[in-house]
């Protein structure tokens, strides 16, 4: 018996009414491009970020790029950033003419090192070649980064924070939801994340009123005042009706997912916790669960006994960004020991809100016969 990686087809049909019924509508009024269902879901979850703009967009790729645009990122900037992250971290400061640099995670939590920050950061600044601009903080796998330190950081250094949230919306810190906690926040909808629409979609969380306004210009090619004035460069970066229809029936459930995936990730805690590293828990945080993550030095065993049961694993990431061959040349001769160890040891576990009992059982056997 095979086992979903992300079981979007229980979550459809247990949706499907609702789901339908949005799609739909959408049919009947015919307003395909930024129409009412993309207001409806943009005041939605600006309330739940608790900030005063959501503005969605094409995919979390482009809410990540739009921002750099909108602060003037770019040729001779350094954007400090994980190298253990999803390429489109990276990406998007390299199109934009900016430099990636790249910064070594902590073990604890897979995040940002606030050690090897500080070095970086002097280090780009002795070498004088390149302006000091913003860090991009990674939310990886679902937990909010440390925004306590990073934003008395930026703040002390005169540096602009950005909050790659696009496997954390729906987490939380300190009681404030992912989303609010740095000045500009990018989530991304793509169907795999935690809260995921049948297509590509993001958005930006900001309360900045004035850089909302210009990432609204960003989105539709720089629009100005008239339709046809073009006031600064932009993108065509709009986020579909048809996925705004499908995000408000998934919006309604979301809290609940959010819980079933807590619960899972604590089942498989209780399962594992003798056989592998488990994932990190982060102190008065909440996890929006998008990957559960296990260490160990026997990972090709645990992922051959789980293939052989019909269990799908992954890896998040097999060669950090520093390694890249689109990205090498940014860091030549760096070495992040951690990164690196990370992507030899680590491996992804089937995660989603509506994985039973008995299947981690199945899982956490496997994984416990595979070390032993
Ligand atoms: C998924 C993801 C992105 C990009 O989102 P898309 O919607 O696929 O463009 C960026 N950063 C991280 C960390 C991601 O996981």
């Amino acid at each position: 018996m095979s086992v979903p990686f992300i079981d979007l087809k229980t979550q459809y049909r247990q949706l499907k009414t609702a789901i339908d019924a949005n799609i739909q509508t959408v049919l009947a009024h015919g307003q395909y491009i930024l129409g009412p269902e993309v207001a409806q879901v943009e005041a939605r979850l600006a309330e739940r970020a608790g900030v005063g703009h959501c503005i969605t967009v094409a995919s979390g790729t482009d809410a990540l790029r739009m921002i750099l645009m909108a602060e003037d990122i770019g040729p001779g900037d350094a954007v400090f950033m994980p190298s253990f992250t999803f390429t489109a971290t990276a990406e998007v400061a390299a199109v934009v003419g900016a430099t990636p640099v790249f910064v070594d995670v902590r073990r604890d939590t897979f995040m940002l090192d606030p050690d090897d920050l500080t070095r970086r950061l002097e280090a780009v600044r002795q070498a004088g070649d390149l302006r000091p601009r913003a860090v991009l903080a990674v939310d990886l796998f679902g937990w909010p980064a440390d925004y306590g330190f990073l934003t008395e950081f930026c703040d002390r250094e005169g540096l602009l924070l950005i909050d790659d949230a696009c496997q954390s919306f729906g987490g939380s810190l300190n009681g404030r939801p992912v989303g609010s906690l740095a000045p500009y926040s990018a989530t991304s909808f793509f169907p795999a994340k935690p809260l995921g629409c049948y297509g590509d979609g993001g958005a930006i969380f900001t309360d900045h009123d004035e850089k909302a306004a210009i990432l609204r210009s960003i989105r539709v090619h720089g629009q100005g005042a008239q339709r046809y004035d073009v006031a600064r460069l932009g993108v065509n970066g709009r986020f579909d009706t048809l996925q705004a229809a499908v995000l408000l029936a998934k919006l309604d459930v979301f809290d609940r997912e959010l819980e079933q995936r807590e619960a899972a990730a604590w089942r498989y805690d209780v399962g594992l916790k003798d056989a592998v590293t488990l994932p990190p828990r982060i102190p008065n945080a909440t996890s929006a669960w998008a990957q559960y993550c296990i260490l160990t030095p026997k990972r090709d065993q645990v992922r051959e006994k789980l293939q052989e049961q019909g269990i799908p694993t992954a890896i998040y990431y097999p060669l950090p960004m520093h390694r890249q061959p689109a990205y090498a040349h940014y860091a030549p001769g760096l070495d992040l020991p951690v990164s690196d160890a990370l992507a030899r040891e680590i491996v992804a576990l089937p995660m989603h809100p509506y994985l039973d009992t008995e299947t981690q059982d199945r899982i956490c056997a496997a994984v416990k016969a595979a070390v032993a």
